[in-house]
């Protein structure tokens, strides 16, 4: 059974990188119907906020990245972790380490002063005397020495490294008693039965020490991918600027989840050079496996015309909820059809999607300066009293075509021009002489709404 988990410190909010990593794991786990868990990391009770933690589950409910069973938090754990440290020393894998920070202080200083690497030297790890007074201990983990520690990587391949170059009996049980990182996540993944760790790749490095613990408890060693790094255009690390934002923030600026998950999925992860992937699609195909060795480059170009794919496909209802985030609240029927039909194609996000719904569904406040100058001149109030006139004798009218054929008798008969007819309209129901076709507006807001809005033009101007 494959068992996979995203583990965030809620030390800030959720950023792209962690989503891409929650979303490889949660399709790989879903793909094979295992299990995909998540867990909280607040060991750190000094840096993580309650707030970061509720951020991030907002935002796995809003990419609708489902977990299974209760979210396991660290903090709540430090009993358990307590016992595997009692039994590390029991068993004589771990020992109480007295050096002193100052003592600690002047080994890395001699070290550096040697040109060695600075590590811990083992001075406590035989230790049979009497320790020193007034100090409390750290436990420390015995690591073996001269040791290969090999593993294979699923993306990266086959990792080894010698003990006695990375690592040193490093701490597992700080002073006060708390435990240190490396140790938890790894007591953690065992006991959370994970099968397949996927985290971004700068935890490579801590892979060996995590499987230091690994086999000292005896628990079964997981299957490791470590994912590369999301880069801007210019290969530095993605900074707030160039997107590295809050994942809710993409949620403020009208991109959809869908087009926010098909965008992370391939930022690292390719099948062919398909660019659309549907939910059905991404289960199908995802393979941690092809994730891509090297780093990829961030491109919010590429996000937002694959929001602008979504929003031109979307079925109604669904871009109906993701309008009411903007205070867009329209039901369907034939009319708001039409009007989503008419604007879909040129969204580039759900805000200015919103915004061009609005423009249309409320009256205009204002009129645009040089619009009016433009097109509000010659005899355009006797235009469009008359057509007011014509459109008042001319009975029910509801569907685009119908006010489009009104609108052609009317030009014939008085001979006018469209531009000269259609440009006033728009002002007077928009608010500017851009819109979509006029016709589909004035079926959009109706008979009686459009005569209003023109009474209303003639007046102020
Ligand atoms: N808590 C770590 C982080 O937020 C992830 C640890 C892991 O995935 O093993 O970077």
């Amino acid at each position: 059974m494959i068992t996979t988990r995203f583990a965030p410190s809620p030390t800030g909010y959720l950023h792209i990188g962690g989503l891409r990593t929650a979303l490889y794991s949660y399709l790989w786990a879903r793909k094979n119907e295992g299990k995909f868990l998540l867990r909280i990391e607040d060991t750190d009770l000094a840096r993580n906020s309650q707030e970061a933690t509720v951020a991030i589950e907002k935002a796995f409910e809003w990419t609708g990245l489902a977990h299974d069973g209760e979210v396991i938090y660290q903090s709540k754990r430090f009993d358990l972790y307590k016992k595997y440290i009692q039994q590390l020393l029991d068993e004589d894998k771990a020992y109480h380490c007295y050096m002193s920070r100052e003592e600690l202080d002047d080994l890395r200083a001699t070290q550096k002063a040697n040109k060695q690497r600075t590590k811990y030297d083992g001075k406590y790890r035989d230790f049979d005397s009497t320790p020193p007074e007034g100090i409390s201990p750290v436990v420390r983990i015995k690591s073996p020495i001269n040791r290969v520690i090999t593993f294979t990587d699923g993306i990266k391949g086959e990792i080894s490294v010698n003990s006695d170059d990375v690592l040193d009996d490093f701490i597992i049980a700080r002073s006060d008693g708390t435990p240190t990182y490396n140790f938890v996540v790894a007591i953690d993944d065992a006991l959370m039965r994970m099968s397949d760790v996927i985290r971004g790749d700068d935890h490579l490095s801590n892979t060996p020490k995590q499987i230091i613990v690994y086999e000292a408890l005896g628990f079964e060693i997981p299957k490791f991918y470590h994912v590369p790094m999301i880069l801007n255009s210019k290969g530095q690390k993605l900074s707030k600027r160039d997107g590295a934002m809050d994942v809710m923030g993409y949620k403020d600026e009208g991109i959809l989840p869908v087009a926010l998950l098909n965008f992370l999925i391939r930022l690292g992860w390719s099948n062919g050079d398909q660019e659309i992937f549907s939910k059905d699609e991404m289960l199908e195909l995802f393979n941690p496996s092809n994730i891509n060795k090297s780093a990829s480059a961030y491109n919010y170009e590429k996000l937002i015309w694959l929001n602008s794919h979504y929003i031109k496909t979307l079925p109604y209802q669904e871009l109906i909820e993701e309008l009411k985030y903007f205070d867009v609240d329209i039901s369907i029927n034939e009319k708001k059809e039409i009007l989503i039909d008419s604007l879909r194609e040129r969204a580039k996000t759900i805000k200015e999607f919103a915004q061009s719904i609005n423009t249309i569904i409320k009256a205009p406040v204002e009129y645009e300066a040089k619009g009016c100058k433009k097109w509000l001149k010659n005899e355009w109030k006797e235009i469009l009293t008359n057509y007011v006139e014509y459109l008042k004798n001319s009975g029910d009218l509801d569907l685009p075509e119908e006010f489009e054929k009104i609108t052609d008798d009317f030009m014939l008969k008085n001979e006018i021009k469209l531009r000269n007819l259609a440009q006033p309209l728009r002002i007077a129901m928009v608010g500017s002489p851009v819109s979509p076709s006029v016709f589909d507006v004035i079926s959009i807001i109706g008979k009686d709404e459009l005569i209003a809005r023109v009474e209303k033009l003639i007046t102020e101007k």
